[in-house]
């Protein structure tokens, strides 16, 4: 038997999970714990709601920066005003996070802390630069969201740590940001690659170039030679073509039932080329 407990506050929340002898697991929306566990035939001990915490719930400017309650659920990112105005590609994804009835439920914060490669909204948060606040019985800590994913499922937070808010920087005048998920069908369909990717015009040059990818290897990553390729770069021939490659080249994907790994290359390639050439125009392109 599963004992639940609703804590009131997020010192509540800490402590309840600071408790060994409870063993006790944090839920948010519970739609991957439900769906793990059963699979698994895992009862947990016991289980703290994060759901209702004042602390993880609302969505706010605070001065540069857009903060997000871990245990804002995917439906209100995908309607709420200050995201859709200032963070769209969050809130595309937000749109393509399984059905209406998960996104009811699912949260930003319990799609980071589960740490599937496929996580639809974790290339997003890296593209958009997010950094996370943390919080445990003993203290608390801010984390950029580079930091954030270690190795296969395995995440920076600590024994009983909570993703508290996600801080995303308002994208300065002139920026531009796309996501794109490809699946098998347009709802509820694991991603067989999932890329975001953020830069802005200055002049003649590209800048600020963020681009990150999931299901491409066992974390989401940042797309480092390709950013390379495209920071400070002016539209010139061929550079779409080289951002596409050094993007496909850098990745890690695997053959499994939802794609191949040379699928996911090309077709990663291909959404880095048409982005690079939305930008800058037909002048990055090859005339080969
Ligand atoms: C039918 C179905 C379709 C789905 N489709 C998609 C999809 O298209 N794209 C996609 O990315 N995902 C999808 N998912 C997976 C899932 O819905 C998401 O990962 C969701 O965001 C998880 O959030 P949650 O609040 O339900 O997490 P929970 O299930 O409550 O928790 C997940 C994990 O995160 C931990 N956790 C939760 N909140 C916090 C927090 N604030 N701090 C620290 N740890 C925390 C929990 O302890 C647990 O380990 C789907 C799931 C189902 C069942």
């Amino acid at each position: 038997m599963t004992r639940a407990f609703r804590p009131r506050s997020l010192d509540e929340a800490l402590a309840l999970l600071a408790d060994g002898e409870l063993a006790a697991r944090a839920i948010a929306g519970c739609t991957d714990v439900l769906a793990s566990d059963a699979a698994a035939g895992r009862v947990p001990p016991a289980v703290v709601d994060l759901s209702r915490l004042a602390e993880l719930r609302d969505i706010r400017t605070a001065g540069e920066e857009i903060d997000i309650g871990a245990a804002v659920t995917f439906a209100e990112l995908r309607a709420d005003r200050l995201v859709r105005r200032h963070l769209p590609a969050l809130a595309e994804a937000a749109a393509t996070i399984g059905a209406w009835q998960i996104q009811n439920r699912a949260t930003l914060g319990g799609n980071a802390a589960n740490a599937s490669p496929a996580g639809d909204s974790l290339p997003v948060l890296l593209a958009l630069g997010a950094r996370l606040d943390l919080a445990s019985a003993a203290g608390a800590r801010s984390l950029a969201y580079d930091d954030f994913h270690l190795d296969y499922r395995r995440t920076a937070l600590g024994p009983g740590e909570l993703i508290v808010r996600l801080r995303l920087p308002v994208p300065p005048p002139g920026s531009v940001q796309r996501f794109e998920k490809v699946g098998t069908r347009s709802a509820s369909a694991i991603s067989k690659v999932v890329v975001a990717f953020a830069a802005r015009r200055r002049g003649a040059c590209i800048e600020g170039v963020r681009l990150a990818a999931g299901s491409v290897g066992p974390v989401p990553r940042r797309l480092e030679a390709a950013e390379a390729v495209l920071e400070g770069a002016t539209p010139a021939t061929g550079l779409a073509e080289a951002a596409a490659a050094a993007a496909a080249a850098e990745v890690r994907p695997i053959d499994d039932v939802r794609s191949t790994a040379a699928y996911r290359r090309w077709v990663l390639g291909r959404l880095v080329r048409r982005w690079v050439l939305d930008l800058t125009g037909p002048d990055a392109l090859s005339t080969d």
